[in-house]
């Protein structure tokens, strides 16, 4: 079996069906280097014939997982999560030279995919069932909650390990199968994680992947023996999924875009809340959901947190992503960066103030690589592109505010609510915000309030379409379906047949 470093030295990524690494497909794209711009191999593009593979695969598999004891499903695991540790440099560095973060910040994403596979670790626990005895004569009844089958997730760029990680441990703890979709832009950590799992004895065919673009998700949104699709990406694909799953009688839950605003009160630690603005703002380059795009500045807090913004945004240090002490890695692809640049150009077109402009970094030795520096629009108005739109790059707005009620005014006419966040230093305020925030995910002088794996994560609006939010006990109730049992033992029973409700005298 290869290792995790020699997926890397492979020139044409393929899939994962039943435990063997192969492709068919002649259709190709090609996986760069963001920091090099050059092309570093191939992903193939399965067909629709590929992915019926991969799901008849899952399909086979489905009754012996299924039936084998969670707490034996658990112990793979326990397993995987000593794998991920053991290799975390080798998934990070792999994250590094096809998404661009920097490799610290890899290590991290690595970690909180791990954190769910430690959550899935106590699935004998969280499967457990409710039981009432003696519900009436000689009758008891329970509940359970058992797997629905064949699962897929289809992923996005912007966390090649983490996103995944935040289906399938839960998915195959909970005794279903799963094929993985991986964004085709950084697809060799999910063969990565693939090979791991067969290391840690997961039986061939559990867990698949397929590469590929739309024709491969079409075939699996159709596909009559899926039973649920995760997705998580951009809103109008959200949509999609969402709509075309459900018409082919899936459970869907699909995870969109955003625009995540913080709101700094006149009354906030100013200098707690620009390092959170920067980090959150410019982390990863601002390829993150959670992170923060705009900078809502209350009453006569802007000029203070503007100066102080565009000061700490200058010195960002922007370098490849596996430099030693690089702050900031460049952007996914050249059509990304095109893309983001096109927003930059908007903004000011459309008379927002840009007062720290990227646009014109060059990082030296790497001149073809997809880098932009950090940018900080101010004076940006609610009906600019850039404060509707998700930019998706190291891009932050400041949108400046009389009070407290204009502030949540903002917010709550924007399309988008994945995650907000509030500095302040009133109890009175941040309570208010908390309850009448309408808006998935809230932090109060927290710049990016992603759940804990024990936790479930999701927006509202168009960040989330669907009824689950993912992975923590909502990702349980996902993958599982409810069965209520009632049962008797009528011994010397015989009171013939009951024509009325059954009810308690
Ligand atoms: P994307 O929507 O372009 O792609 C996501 C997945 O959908 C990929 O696997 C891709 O191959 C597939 N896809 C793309 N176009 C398709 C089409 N026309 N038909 C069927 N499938 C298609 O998203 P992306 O650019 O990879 O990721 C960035 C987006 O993901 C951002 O909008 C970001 O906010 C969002 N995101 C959201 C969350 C969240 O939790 N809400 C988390 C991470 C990323």
């Amino acid at each position: 079996m290869n290792s995790p470093q020699n997926v890397l030295g492979q020139s044409l990524i393929g899939n994962w069906i039943n435990g063997r690494l192969g492709a068919m497909s002649t259709r190709t794209a090609p996986v760069f280097n963001p920091a090099t711009g050059a092309i570093a191999r191939e992903v193939a593009l399965a067909s629709a014939a590929e992915v019926g593979s991969a799901v008849d695969a899952a399909a086979a598999a489905f009754p012996a997982w299924s039936a084998t004891p969670a707490v034996k499903r658990a112990r793979v695991l326990f397993a995987f999560k000593d794998w991920m540790e053991r290799n975390m440099d080798a998934l990070a560095m792999a994250i590094t030279s096809e998404h661009g973060k920097t490799f610290d910040d890899a290590k991290g994403e690595v970690q909180r995919g791990l954190e769910v596979v430690e959550f899935a670790c106590g699935i004998p626990h969280l499967m457990k069932g409710e039981y009432t005895e003696q519900v009436g004569a000689g009758i008891d009844a329970w509940s359970m909650r058992q797997p629905v089958g064949v699962c897929v997730g289809i992923t996005p760029f912007n966390f090649p390990v983490m996103v995944p990680c935040w289906m399938f441990p839960v998915a195959i703890a909970c005794g279903n199968t799963f094929v993985l979709k991986p964004s085709e832009r950084d697809p060799s950590p999910s063969l990565m994680i693939a090979e791991g799992l067969k290391a840690c004895g997961l039986p061939d065919g559990v867990f698949n992947v397929v590469q590929g673009d739309k024709e491969a998700v079409d075939a699996l949104l159709a596909h009559p023996k899926v039973a649920a699709v995760s997705f998580v990406g951009s809103t109008p694909i959200a949509k999609y999924i969402q709509e075309t799953a459900t018409t082919h009688g899936k459970r869907v839950q699909a995870l969109g875009g955003a625009k995540n605003h913080l709101v700094v009160m006149p009354d906030a630690d100013l200098d707690q809340a620009v390092d959170a603005l920067i980090g959150a703002a410019y982390g990863s380059a601002g390829e993150r959901c959670m992170a923060i795009s705009v900078a809502v500045a209350v009453g006569g807090v802007a000029d203070a947190l503007v100066q102080k913004i565009a000061e700490k945004a200058r010195a960002i240090r922007v370098a490849p992503g596996e430099t030693k002490g690089a702050e900031m890695g460049p952007l996914v692809t050249a059509a990304h960066l095109e893309k983001v640049r096109g927003y930059v150009d908007a903004g000011v077109a459309e008379g927002a103030t840009l007062v720290v402009d990227g646009r014109g970094l060059k990082v030296q030795g790497h001149e073809n690589g997809f880098y932009i520096g950090p940018c900080l629009f101010d004076h940006v108005q609610p009906s600019m592109k850039i404060y509707r739109e998700e930019i998706f790059g190291p891009v932050l707005s400041v949108v400046r505010v009389k009070n407290f009620e204009d502030a949540l005014a903002l917010i709550h006419g924007h399309s988008f609510a994945n995650g907000v966040s509030l500095f302040t230093r009133d109890g009175d305020s941040a309570r208010e915000f908390a309850s009448r925030i309408q808006v998935g995910m809230v932090g109060i002088n927290v710049p990016i309030p992603v759940p804990m794996a024990f936790h479930s994560f999701g927006g509202w609006k168009d960040s989330l379409f669907g009824d689950h939010h993912i992975h923590g006990p909502e990702g349980v109730r996902f993958y599982t379906r409810y069965k209520a049992i009632t049962q008797r033992w009528p011994t010397g029973i015989r009171s013939g047949a009951e024509f009325v409700m059954p009810t308690m005298k």
